[in-house]
């Protein structure tokens, strides 16, 4: 487990009633199995909201919810006030609204890094080139990768691509960014280029969902922490009230393995 040590967004969360993303009883079943199960959950504008939990718990399919890779069977997400559509163009743009960064980096294999970046702004968002590629060399530097922009995937470490993935999502300007174990994929040396840049993010005030095994992280830059088990939220709490005093007896299981 890496160690970083920064400050907290400065900002902290957002007063309350500026809610960005509203979970409200979501409910989802992978036949017989109740994967997401009474899901309440609300993040605030500018949070940085650390998702922890057993392997199987349901923090991926979270995730894929809240931009809508899967649906849902009852219950609503609401993305800056706005409910998730089913599907059409509506649906495209707020997705476009949640960048997503996964454990597998997922970049087109056969574009250069700087094509990677561009190609969501011109093809989603309809940005003309010029300004794409300014926005994403920009963002490339941002990320520490800008001598890269010539090179393809396959060139760069899996730090390197991981934040590569990272500019990417940013260059749709998010309002939300979820990671889903980012760095579970990489080599320990790799860790920590990879939590920099997302902690340099929370500092930025970006809105954050992250689910990591990374506990370092989570006290340093999370808001609040939530665990889940089974399907369900058993707990959330800010990071030294969770790790240090965790209420549930699955919390405290949970934590007395890994750490
Ligand atoms: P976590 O990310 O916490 O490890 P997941 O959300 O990936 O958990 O998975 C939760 C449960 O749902 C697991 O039991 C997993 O096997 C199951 N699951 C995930 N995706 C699917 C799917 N597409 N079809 C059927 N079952 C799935
Ligand atoms: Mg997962």
């Amino acid at each position: 487990m890496s160690e970083v040590s920064v400050t907290k967004n400065a900002e902290g969360p957002a007063a309350a009633g500026d809610q960005l993303v509203v979970l409200d009883n979501v409910n989802k079943h992978f036949g017989a199995l109740h994967v997401l199960q009474d899901i309440d959950l609300t993040i605030a504008r500018g949070e940085v909201v650390v998702v922890i939990g057993p392997s199987g718990s349901g923090k991926s399919t979270l995730c894929r919810t809240i931009n809508r890779l899967e649906t849902i069977d009852s219950g609503s997400i609401t993305i800056d006030g706005k409910p998730l559509p089913q599907e059409g163009r509506e649906l495209a743009r707020l997705r476009a609204d949640v960048g997503m960064v996964f454990q597998s980096f997922n970049l087109f294999a056969h574009k250069t890094v700087l094509e990677n970046v561009m190609l969501g702004q011109t093809k989603v968002r309809k940005t003309d080139k010029a300004a794409a590629e300014q926005k994403a060399r920009a963002l490339l530097d941002r990320v520490g990768v800008g001598t890269q922009a010539d090179k393809y995937p396959a060139q760069l470490s899996g730090g390197q691509q991981q934040r590569v993935a990272i500019a990417r999502a940013l260059a749709m300007d998010p309002k939300v960014m979820l990671f889903d174990e980012p760095t579970s994929a990489l080599d320990p040396e790799m860790i920590n280029e990879v939590l920099d840049v997302m902690q340099q993010l929370a500092r930025d005030g970006m809105t954050m969902v992250v689910v990591t095994h990374e506990m370092g992280f989570a006290r340093s830059a999370a808001n609040r922490v939530v665990f889940m088990a089974d399907g369900r939220i058993i707990e959330e709490a800010e990071p030294n009230q969770f790790f240090n005093n965790p209420r549930s007896d699955r919390a405290k299981d949970f934590l007395s393995k890994i750490l």
